[in-house]
């Protein structure tokens, strides 16, 4: 079975941006044009406490957005969440718990995604508790440039091997601080930029997390799992099981195009990670198996 749709395009997208509605530095539009010039097809403005809309232009897509969140001193846990595609602005209650930030997303119909959690030091019971959130950023930029927190690669692995498992995206979070923008990004299969097919291609995991190198396709089939990429130099198989044998593959003489992982009885899952001469990475959904 062939992951991807071959008669879809790919569109980049990224679903976590900031402006001067809050802490960013650009206008809305600024923002925009900005990812509009870098070749992007769509994003989201997600500021802190702000709703807003979506619009659909005609190569570009715009999904609704905010950004709720508890930054807890006491328990030295932020609890961050992404809000995409609601109808309305969220009615978030006066001292809310976690639950109730992703309650107030769903309560507009929107996604509701775990941002950074490596960055919000949160343990892995936290992501294990909450539900009805449909993803986590396993890369936001802003992290990485402003915090060393970046990636939150281990944490995903974790709770998944405890059964959390959730769309991976890769974010900017980009506040416009300079360092902070077109460092990791979801790359979509979908067969157009009507907001309606993003969101439905987004809730169907049918989509990788990028900072630059290409998955062009993904096969399952029998016991094995079959990468084609762009060419880099290390392809990784991480599962929940603790160890195997093939599962760090590396280039030897040129860089690898494919490789392929064949599954054994211990893995309940596979996810890909691929790494290119320059250390910028791809990173699959995860597969069950
Ligand atoms: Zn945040
Ligand atoms: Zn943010």
């Amino acid at each position: 079975m062939k992951l991807f749709n071959e008669n879809n395009n790919w569109y980049r997208g990224n679903l976590h941006t900031h402006t001067n509605i809050s802490d960013g530095l650009l206008s809305p539009e600024d923002a925009i044009e900005r990812y509009r010039q870098e070749g992007y097809d769509f994003m989201a403005i997600t500021d802190h406490n702000k709703f807003y809309k979506g619009i659909e232009m005609e190569d570009f897509t715009i999904l609704s957005g905010t950004e709720i969140h508890i930054n807890d001193y006491k328990t030295r846990k932020a609890f961050h969440i992404v809000g995409l595609n609601m109808d309305n602005e969220p009615t978030v209650p006066k001292e809310p718990n976690p639950q109730d930030l992703i309650d107030s997303i769903l309560g507009q119909n929107g996604l509701a995604i775990l941002a950074h959690p490596s960055w919000s030091m949160l343990s892995h019971e936290d992501a294990l508790d909450l539900k009805g959130y449909m993803g986590m950023e396993i890369w936001n930029t802003v992290s990485e440039t402003g915090s060393n927190r970046g990636s939150s690669e281990s944490y995903v692995d974790t709770v998944a091997s405890k059964g959390c498992i959730k769309a991976l995206l890769a974010v900017d979070d980009t506040h416009f601080y300079s360092d902070d923008l077109f460092g990791g990004y979801i790359m979509l299969n979908s067969p157009s930029l009507k907001t309606e097919d993003i969101v439905e291609n987004i809730k169907k995991h049918n989509f990788y997390a990028t900072q630059g190198p290409i998955i062009k396709q993904i096969t399952v089939k029998e016991d094995r799992i079959h990468i084609e990429t762009s060419p880099v130099e290390q392809i990784s198989f991480m599962s929940d099981n603790f160890y195997d044998a093939d599962r760090v593959q590396k280039c030897k003489d040129k860089p690898l195009e494919s490789a392929t992982y064949i599954y054994g009885e211990n893995d309940t899952w596979v996810r890909i990670e691929c790494i290119d001469s320059e250390g910028k990475k791809a990173w699959s959904q995860i597969i069950i198996i």
